[in-house]
């Protein structure tokens, strides 16, 4: 049964950071945040107590904790979208950015707009400091076709490690049905790679749950997923799926890669 929201309440363990400085391998990611045992335990505990919560409660207790430290990553994805819509209903200040490769469909860049016209949202473009014709001429071309994995580290993980600074907490959008990596994702978590507390509200919801809200509330979508599109990333690394396909199927096809690295440790 779901945890009414009057009776959630503020994380009482607020994130006691203490940053430590990593070690030189993985000196490209700088300085990141590091948890306490006793921040460790409290996420632990109010995951278990969230993990019958409807994504909104789980959103409001996020918003009740962290806030203004609170923030939200979304690649405009039906999933991020749907969380767009309940920040909307009662916590419209909350920071949304998105990470902003400069391989992005056209389309997908498209639903800033939308979700500014609709919500009042802006959405923030978080890009990385090379720009995409920069990044070419310095790497003797696309990256994503030899090494997708350093192309995802290069335009998205290093550009969210920087998005990161001052926040203490931030929501994705990811379902544990969509891949084996996400399929153990709690409801909050530590996030050690951002040095942030994870939450993730539609940890529990199906596909079928996501389309049916956007339905009922007529919230944007990207508008390729009417044309055979179901997980939309960059351009060069998604392609429409087939019939009876994974959904995650065209991401990166061709490659063993199944995430951009945001997702997993
Ligand atoms: Fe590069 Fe493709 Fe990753 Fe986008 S999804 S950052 S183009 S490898």
């Amino acid at each position: 049964m779901a945890i009414p929201a009057k009776n959630l309440k503020a994380n009482s363990a607020l994130p006691q950071l203490k940053v430590i400085r990593l070690d030189d391998s993985d000196d490209a990611m700088g300085a990141v945040a590091q948890p306490t045992d006793e921040l460790l335990a409290a996420l632990a505990r109010s995951s278990a107590e969230l993990e019958s919560a409807t994504p909104q409660e789980i959103l409001q207790w996020a918003v009740a904790s962290y806030a203004p430290k609170f923030t939200m990553a979304t690649a405009f994805g039906p999933e991020g979208m749907c969380i767009i819509h309940m920040l909307a209903q009662f916590a419209p200040e909350t920071p949304v950015f998105n990470l902003d490769t400069g391989y992005q469909f056209t389309e997908t860049l498209e639903l800033r707009e939308r979700v500014k016209a609709r919500y009042g949202i802006e959405v923030e473009m978080k890009r990385p400091k090379q720009s995409v014709a920069e990044y070419e001429a310095a790497n003797g071309g696309p990256v994503y076709i030899r090494d997708p994995n350093r192309c995802c580290f290069d335009r998205k993980i290093l550009v969210l490690h920087e998005a990161a600074v001052g926040f203490d907490a931030w929501a994705s959008a990811i379902r544990r049905d969509q891949t084996p990596d996400r399929a153990v994702a709690p409801i909050v978590g530590w996030d050690k790679k951002f040095g942030l507390v994870k939450v993730s509200p539609l940890a529990n919801w199906t596909n079928e749950q996501v389309w049916s809200l956007i339905s009922k509330e007529k919230i944007p979508y990207n508008l390729l997923h009417d044309e055979g599109f179901r997980s939309i990333g960059c351009q060069p690394c998604t392609r429409r799926v087939g019939l009876g396909e994974d959904e995650r199927a065209g991401r990166w096809s061709g490659f063993a890669k199944t995430e951009c690295g945001l997702h997993n440790s």
